[in-house]
């Protein structure tokens, strides 16, 4: 039985005179899907509870964080048990050098890491970096890669900004975006020809290894391997944005799974299990270049949070135990193969995008290979799936254009579940 959406409603109302949009992040708000955004009571596990009542099989995962689902037992203890030594100092504790090691060793291309409070920190800061080591300025990033919102990173992005149809935002100085080059993601030939035009010039190359914020796109065989060559010949650093990847499809991150390694890793979401964590590190000359040991400013009051690195220390302590990657990929299989032939069934024909426990559906037929094909979408098509799924139960990222997150939470029959509902679902749409 469904309990409606009422009180979502009613608090989405009262939040929107005090919030602008009613929400703290725009992608919240359901814009592009229509309808009232559910407001959340509480999680457990792979379950989602609203204010309403009503219970769903959640695969946002707090946008990719809750690689253990919901209030993981160990994670919760850890988290109590710092509350008993406070939750913030603005002074070093050994907890981060803990979480600092972890990583490290995760990343066989990281020497040194900075902890910072956010993802868009995470970039900001290494595009800071990448700029005062080389001593250049202009930058290069993929359309339909989201890295944030920074000014300089808010140029064709991905997410809420490209969800909105918002890709330069107003207030971004002209002089700001100036700096910053588009290409065409998977196509490594015009990036070549920007390199021959303009390559003494480049500071950096930031990506997504495998972008999720324009759907999920898998890079093609060779194109990150290409971004490494093209860099290195030019004397441009190569940051891996892994702020969604990193130890989601690896443990590490897709630097690990597709064996490249950038000159700088930005990491966010699951090194923090759940609480507000991002990272960026590499190699020791680089790194050192970061105050006070080197000139290249960044600070946080916050950063290296007690409570946010315990959360990290545990969520990867338990990513370590062997086998849990490969439950990820089977319990994400699953899924996608039953998606697809629900989708056969139903007569439609939908492209399915996969890297590990990220996917997407595509309401195209076409392949989806970088952000033009990933816009021949038909969001409509998609609305009318998602609020069709969500009224069976199942929470979906409100957009086209977002992954969707397997955790190991999720049960093989919340699984079924899933693709019951989509039978159903994707039938009305070709009704
Ligand atoms: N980079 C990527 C790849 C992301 O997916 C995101 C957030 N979805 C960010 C950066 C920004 O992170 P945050 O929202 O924590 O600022």
């Amino acid at each position: 039985m469904h309990n409606g959406f009422n009180k979502s409603a009613q608090f989405y109302a009262e939040a929107t005179k005090y919030i602008p949009g009613g929400v703290n992040s725009p992608v919240r708000a359901f814009k592009s899907v229509g309808g009232t955004p559910v407001f959340i009571a509480r999680g457990e596990g792979a379950m989602l509870t609203d204010v309403d009542g009503n219970t769903y099989i959640d695969y946002v995962g707090s946008w990719g964080p809750l690689i253990l689902g919901h209030r993981h037992p160990e994670v919760v203890k850890a988290l109590q048990g710092c509350l008993e030594m406070g939750t913030s100092f603005g002074a070093p504790t050994e907890l981060e050098t803990e979480l600092s090691k972890m990583i490290i060793e995760a990343l066989p291309a990281m020497d040194m890491v900075r902890l910072v409070n956010s993802g868009t920190e995470a970039t900001m800061s290494a595009i800071r970096l990448a700029r005062g080591y080389t001593k250049r300025n202009k930058i290069v990033k993929f359309a339909g890669c989201y890295h944030g919102h920074a000014d300089f990173l808010l140029i064709k992005a991905g997410s809420g900004a490209l969800t909105l149809g918002v890709p330069t935002s107003p207030g971004v100085p002209a002089g700001t975006a100036e700096h910053t080059i588009n290409a065409p993601f998977n196509d490594l030939e015009t990036l070549q020809e920007i390199f021959r035009q303009v390559g003494e010039d480049i500071a950096a190359v930031i990506v997504e290894p495998v972008p999720g914020n324009m759907g999920v796109v898998p890079p093609v065989p060779g194109f990150l391997a290409g971004l490494r060559r093209l860099t290195e010949q030019y004397g441009a650093l190569l940051i891996m944005d892994e702020v969604m990847t990193g130890f989601r499809v690896a443990y590490g991150g897709a630097q690990v799974l597709y064996n490249v390694e950038p000159d700088i890793t930005c990491l966010g979401k699951i090194i923090g299990g759940g609480l507000p964590v991002g990272a960026y590190g590499g190699k020791k000359d680089i790194m050192s270049q970061v105050a006070p040991a080197g000139p290249v400013y960044q600070a946080g009051t916050l950063s290296g949070n007690p409570l946010a690195v315990t959360a990290g220390i545990t969520t990867l302590q338990l990513l370590r135990r062997p086998g849990v990657y490969d439950e990820l990929e089977q319990k994400s299989a699953r899924l996608e193969s039953g998606l697809k032939q629900a989708a056969e069934e139903a007569g439609l024909n939908l492209t399915f995008n996969r890297v590990g426990s990220m996917l997407c559906t595509f309401f195209t037929s076409e392949p989806v290979t970088d952000f033009i094909s990933a816009l021949k979408s038909d969001t409509e098509r998609f609305a009318k799936y998602f609020a069709g799924m969500l009224d069976k139960g199942v929470y979906l990222a409100p957009s086209q254009f977002e992954a969707a997150f397997m955790s190991l939470a999720h049960t093989s029959e919340q699984i079924d579940q899933t693709i019951e509902a989509a039978r159903e679902v994707f039938k009305g749409l070709t009704q």
